[in-house]
């Protein structure tokens, strides 16, 4: 497994270097750094952890291959392993735009149509919920340009 830490979302706030200290360091930077890559077998459960209680939502996994041994996946492949489940949790994403903050500006529908809509509205619709992950990014990037801060991402 693999884990990035996005430098942009991350406050520096330690929790990761707490709960997993292997693989997140804060020692040389005011963000978190990912010290071992790939994730080792015995410390992916830590990281796992990190990425659950990371208040920014700043760490994500760039490649969910496990180096633990396949045994532990093929024991019951019906059901959901812990991993399987927090990687989904995380993949989940729901926009809510504040109708009175919304100025109808156009700006979100704009970086992404697929998601904000001003058709049916003076102010901005969301069109999915939740987000596919192939809009986050672009949902993320309408939030932090939306003038009004109208737009909160859960
Ligand atoms: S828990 Fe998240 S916000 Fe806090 S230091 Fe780690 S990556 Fe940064
Ligand atoms: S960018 Fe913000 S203010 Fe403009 S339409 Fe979208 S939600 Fe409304």
């Amino acid at each position: 497994m693999r884990v990035y830490v996005d430098p942009e979302l991350c406050i520096g706030c330690g929790i990761c270097e707490g709960e997993a200290p292997a693989v997140f360091s804060l020692a040389a930077s005011s963000v978190a750094e990912v010290v071992m890559d790939p994730v080792e077998a015995d410390h992916e459960e830590a990281a796992l952890l990190a990425l659950k209680d990371c208040p920014e939502n700043a760490i994500s996994v760039i490649e969910s291959e496990t180096t633990a041994s396949p045994a532990a996946d093929s024991a019951d492949d019906a059901e959901e392993s812990p991993t399987d489940y927090i990687l989904e949790r995380k993949k989940e994403m729901k926009a809510i735009v504040d109708q009175d903050l919304c100025i109808g500006c156009g700006i979100c529908e704009g970086i992404v149509p697929e998601v904000f809509s001003l058709q049916n509205e003076p102010y901005a619709e969301v069109l999915l919920d939740p987000i596919p992950e192939e809009f986050q990014d672009a949902t993320r990037e309408a939030a932090e340009e939306c003038p009004e801060s109208a737009i909160s991402i859960e």
